[in-house]
This record gives structure tokens, C-alpha cells and sequence, in this order.
């Protein structure tokens, strides 16, 4: 069974989110265990803090090497698993990183918080640093929920057939391209019908429809996408 561990100030919030949907489903079918701890089991005082001010002085806060050192240390992470320190400077989040986490017994994610962790966390326990894009949360709590959900929706028996992932956008397997489109109930809307092959039940016609619209909606909204391809 694979073991996810996520050190955090917000164990509430982070139990939460790991609780909800597909991720509480992989929990429940035992293919996955979640150990939330808590950074603040780690201070050194009686106000719990794991934060301080920068040396060489200027604003915000940053967590402290001690508490984030020694949860790292109490979970002993198997050797070589992933420990990951979520950060907008790291390596950019995407399916194929999700592929590759997916295939590790054990994952250890970081959540900063303030202006972000002291530099010798990096030193000490960090083996990667991973980036969910280039823009600035308050903290790693929704990141590293965005990172895991795409983790475990990967692991054989967590998806039910409501959502099948064999022709989910950027897989490798299908040249990175988008999904296609997709209708549901009613056939007609204020005068916008269905795509005609669609309710044919000619089940070839509708591959060959659903490739070709996988492959506009790529060109439209992500032609980057077909560049990587070739
Ligand atoms: N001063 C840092 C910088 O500019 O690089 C930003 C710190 S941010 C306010 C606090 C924490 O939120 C970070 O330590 C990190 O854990 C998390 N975080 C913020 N943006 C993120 C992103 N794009 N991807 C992953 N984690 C992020």
C-alpha cells in the first residue's frame, strides 16, 4: 500500500481535503494511507512556533529548520522515497511527474507557509522541490492536495467507471493531446443540439469524431502540446 505523509501547520485542512472524493475512496479500499502531522508537535515552546524572522532583517516569517528537520526525521521516510518541499521556485507539477510519484511506495510532502522555509531544509531533508505553477499561494495545503489527488487517481482500482482515465488530456500514451468534447442529456439545449454522430450508435464514426476533436481542441487551446508531440 502506498504511503502518503504531509507535514503541515493545518492538519484540519489537510485531513479534509484528503478525506474528500477518490482520495477518501483510495484510503477506504486500503490503497493508500495518509499520515498528516503536524509541524507544530515539533516546536520548542509553549506557543507551538515553528516560525521566526529572517536573518539580515526585512519582512515576513520563515519556518524554522528545527521543528520541519526533526517531523521529517520522526516519519522516517523509507530510503529513497521522495521527500518534496512544495514551492513556487520548483520543478513544474505535471502528468508525467504524477506518473512517476504514482509508482513510489512512499511520499513525503513539505507545506510552507509565510516567505517559506529556512534554506537548510533544502540541505537537510528535501530530495525534490515541486511547483504547481508560476503564481503564489500563502501556503503548500492546496498544492500538495492538487499534486496527490493527481497521484492516487492514477493507482490501478481507485477510479470507477464514471471516470475512466484512458483518454484523460496529457497522457503520454496518446501523444500528450487534449480530451475531447462531451455531451450529455438533453440532446437539444435552447437550440443547441448534440453533435449528430454522437447519437448514431455507429461506434467507429464516433472515435474517429472523438480523435478529431481531442486533436481541435489541442490545436485551439494548447497547440504547445502538439510541438512537444513531434
Ligand atoms: N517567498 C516565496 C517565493 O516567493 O518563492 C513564496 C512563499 S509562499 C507565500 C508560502 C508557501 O506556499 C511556500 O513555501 C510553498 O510551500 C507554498 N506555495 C506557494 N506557491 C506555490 C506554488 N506555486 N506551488 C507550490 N507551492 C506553493
Amino acid at each position: 500500500m502506498m504511503k502518503i505523509n504531509v507535514i503541515t501547520i493545518f492538519p484540519d485542512v489537510m485531513e479534509n481535503i484528503l478525506s474528500m472524493g477518490m482520495l477518501g475512496v483510495a484510503s477506504k479500499k486500503s490503497l493508500v494511507t495518509y499520515n498528516v502531522v503536524n509541524l507544530r508537535d515539533f516546536a520548542k515552546d509553549k506557543h507551538r512556533t515553528v516560525d521566526d524572522e529572517p536573518y539580515g532583517g526585512g519582512g515576513g516569517m520563515i519556518m524554522m529548520v528545527t521543528p520541519i528537520v526533526e517531523a521529517v526525521e520522526h516519519i522516517e521516510p523509507s530510503q529513497d522515497s521522495p521527500v518534496i518541499l512544495l514551492s513556487p521556485a520548483g520543478e513544474r507539477f505535471d502528468q508525467s511527474l504524477a506518473h512517476r510519484y504514482a509508482s513510489c511506495e512512499e511520499l513525503t510532502f513539505i507545506c510552507g507557509r509565510y516567505k517559506g522555509v529556512d534554506e537548510r531544509v533544502r540541505k537537510m531533508v528535501v530530495t525534490e522541490e515541486v511547483s504547481i505553477g508560476d503564481f503564489v499561494l500563502s501556503g503548500g495545503e492546496l498544492a500538495a492536495g492538487a499534486c496527490i489527488e493527481a497521484i492516487v487517481r492514477l493507482k490501478d482500482e481507485v477510479l470507477g467507471n464514471e471516470d475512466t482515465r484512458d483518454t484523460d488530456s496529457f497522457e503520454k500514451d496518446r501523444d500528450y493531446i487534449l480530451d475531447c468534447a462531451y455531451y450529455t442529456r438533453p440532446e437539444e439545449y435552447r437550440g443547441h443540439r448534440v453533435p449528430e454522430v454522437l447519437v448514431s450508435g455507429n461506434h467507429k464514426e464516433i472515435e474517429k469524431w472523438r480523435k478529431m476533436s481531442s486533436l481541435r481542441r489541442t490545436e485551439k487551446l494548447r497547440p504547445d502540446l502538439l510541438k512537444r508531440k513531434s
